[in-house]
Order: C-alpha cells, then structure tokens, then sequence
C-alpha cells in the first residue's frame, strides 16, 4: 500500500496539498500545531480577503470542510513534528502527541509570523491604544463591530494607513517586501470608507506595489471611487498632542515637511519568517534562506524542493505570498511529493 504523505501546517497551503493528493486518490496526514484550521486567515480573523472580495471564514473555510471531510486526510490538530528521519519513499517522523508515523515524502506548508510592530516603537505601537495593526482593524470589520478608537470605542474621523511597516527596512533586518500589504491596505481603505463615509483615510507610502491587475481594482478605484488620499512620504514618528495623533514625516513629493492629526492610526504589517524555522530546519534537515524564510529550489526544473530530497515547501514558508500563489505552490509540491511516493528513483532522478 502507497504510504501517506505528510503535510506541515494548515493554512491555505497546507489545505491545497492536501485536496491535491485527495483528488488523485492519495492519503495524506496533515500536521497542525494550532487546535484551529485555516492558517492566518482565520486565525488572525481576516476579513473580506484580495482579490476574491469573499470573507476569510467563507472562502478558507470551505477549504477546511473539505480536507477535513476527505477520507483520505488525517488530521491531526495541536500537533508538532519532533523527530523526522529515514530516505525519500521511507520517512518515519515522530509527533508531540507522541505517535509515530510513516510517510512516503512530507510538505512543509508552514508560513509566516506577522511582524511584531513593537519592533517600530517610533511609530506608536505599544505606546498609543489608537495606533493598531492591519490584523487589528481585519478583525474589527469580520467581526461585524466596525471601525471603531479603541481607546473610547469612538467612530474615527480621520485615520492613516503607514504602509512598509516591518518590510523594506533594513534598519530593523527586514529589506524584503511583504508582496500583499499595499492592496490589502486599499482594499481596507476603501472597507472604512465605505462603513464611515465621512471619515478621511489617508495612505503614507515609499512606493505603491499593487502589483499586477491589482492596480485598477485597489489602487486607482481607492483613489477615484472612495476618495483615499495617498501621500508619498517618509515617516519620522507618531506621537500624540494629548488628544489626536499626530503622524509627523516629509512630503517626498513636494521635500516639504508635514505633521497630520489624525484619530486612529494603522501599520499595515509585513510577514516575517514562521517563527518555528530554526526549528523545523533542525528538525527536518534543511536550509533556511538568507532572511531565515525556508530555502526553496528554483522552479523551472523543480516543484517545491528543498535542500532535503524528499522534504518540499510551498506557501509563505517560502517568502512572502498571496493566497492564490501558496495554493498553486502548494498544489505543484503535492505533485512532486506524490512522484516521490510512487516512484522514488525516477523522482530522485530529476
Ligand atoms: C494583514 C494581512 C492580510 C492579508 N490578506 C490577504 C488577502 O486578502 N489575500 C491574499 O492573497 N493574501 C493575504 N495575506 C497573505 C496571506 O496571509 C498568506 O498568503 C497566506 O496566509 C499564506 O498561506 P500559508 O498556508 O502558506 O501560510 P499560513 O497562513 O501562515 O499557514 C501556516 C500554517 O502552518 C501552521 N504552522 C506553523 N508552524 C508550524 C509547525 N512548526 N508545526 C505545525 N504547524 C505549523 C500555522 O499554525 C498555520 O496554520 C495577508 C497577509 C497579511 C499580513
Ligand atoms: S507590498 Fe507595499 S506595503 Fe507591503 S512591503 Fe511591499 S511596498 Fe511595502
């Protein structure tokens, strides 16, 4: 009989990897460490995600009915992988919980960790209620609540969107782009917009990186349709008069400083290395990137690889990336796993 496959994590990668091996009649055994499924779409409360326009719950939920409905998945929520050893068609990996299972080839499909922005003090973080996060004003709206201060619950009247806020800094470590924020940040320019209509959002950026068709549906239609300002600037801090914030920086358009009131400020924040790399590298016996994400071969002659034959990666894992790019990654190294599966030899051939 076909040994199982593994998968590591259960966010939209991971989910993907699985329906992929289901769908061509392969078992697989999905390893997740949190007790809830759906990844940082869901366990970071997203709203209506980009570009589908669908809400997290809807969308990456259903991606969780199936695999968990699959009689070919065994999943197996809380769950770490401790111990991974043996060849390629012949792992055997031991599990916190303190089972030991054999699997044909396993699937690294485990993510990022959102950057912490207490790592920009300068930018009010940790220091000012009303200065919050991307996944802070995500869970507002999916959770029906609203845009609201937290301090005091208020409607805000004016609200600014720094964007970059732990990606392309190297003063912090961090030169990578986070890839989604730009549009996710219009698109939740527009989500206020639309709930407070009188409310002004304003957008501090370097750069506008709405990359591909993106840039009709979020940056100009924020601009056109919703009215959002987008200033091109250098921040220097964010501090508050006693009652407003205040976003101080320069105007890189006209070299001109500007100092901004504003009542609810947002750090649209970037994705970091999972958190667990060092480990899984451990672990799992492969390399990490420079910036810690997991080292990916290229793809023109391969689908996933990683340093380790036998061992894949696909998803955020890897870097930065959207949903639909770590469902078509995950996607491909299910396929590459399923090669190892059946046939070692050919699959170590190349
Ligand atoms: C604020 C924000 C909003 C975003 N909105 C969008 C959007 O609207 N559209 C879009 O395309 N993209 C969006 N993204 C990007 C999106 O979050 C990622 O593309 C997506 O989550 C990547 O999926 P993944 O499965 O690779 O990783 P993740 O979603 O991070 O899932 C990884 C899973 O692995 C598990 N895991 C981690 N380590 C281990 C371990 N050691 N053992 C077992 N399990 C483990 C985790 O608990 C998690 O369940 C957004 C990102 C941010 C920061
Ligand atoms: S996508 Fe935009 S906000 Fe995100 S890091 Fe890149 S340039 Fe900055």
């Amino acid at each position: 009989m076909t040994k199982p496959i593994l998968v590591v994590g259960a966010g939209p990668a991971g989910l993907a990897a699985t329906h992929a091996l289901a769908a061509v009649g392969q078992p697989s055994i999905l390893v997740e460490k949190e007790d809830t499924l759906g990844g940082a779409p869901i366990l970071s409360g997203y709203a209506r995600l980009v570009p589908s326009d669908e809400w997290a719950k809807d969308a990456i939920g259903r991606m969780v009915e199936r695999s968990v409905q699959s009689p070919l998945v065994d999943v197996r929520e809380g769950t770490r992988i401790t111990e991974f050893s043996g060849q390629p068609g012949n792992f055997s990996a031991k599990l916190s919980s303190g089972d030991q299972i054999e699997v044909g080839s396993a699937v690294l499909c485990t993510g990022f960790t959102h950057f912490d922005s207490v790592n920009k003090p300068e930018w009010g973080f940790g220091t000012y209620e009303d200065v919050v996060t991307t996944t802070q004003v995500e869970q507002m709206i999916s959770s029906g609540k609203g845009v609201r201060c937290p301090s005091d619950g208020r409607k805000p009247s004016r609200v600014a969107i720094l964007l970059c806020v732990g990606s392309r800094d190297r003063q912090i470590g961090r030169e990578w782009c986070s890839k989604i924020c730009c549009t996710v940040s219009s698109n939740i320019a527009m989500e206020i917009r639309e709930e407070l209509p009188d409310c002004h959002v304003y957008i501090y950026y370097m750069d506008i990186r709405t990359f591909g068709l993106y840039e009709t549906k979020y940056y100009w239609r924020s601009q056109e349709e919703f009215k959002v300002k987008y200033i091109k600037s250098r921040i220097a801090e964010v501090t508050s008069d006693g009652e407003r914030l205040i976003v101080k920086g320069e105007d890189t358009l006209v070299k001109r400083p500007i100092t901004i009131p504003f009542d609810m400020v947002v750090h649209a924040i970037g994705m970091d290395p999972n958190v667990d790399n060092k480990n899984l590298a451990e672990v799992f016996g492969i390399d990490l990137e420079v910036n810690g994400f997991i080292d990916r071969g290229n793809s023109y002659g391969n689908m996933g690889e990683t340093s380790r034959p036998g061992v894949f990666v696909a998803g955020a894992a890897t870097g930065p990336e959207t949903i639909d790019d770590s469902i078509s990654q995950a996607t491909a190294a299910a396929m590459a796993a399923l090669a190892q599966v059946h046939t070692p030899d050919a699959a170590a051939a190349g």
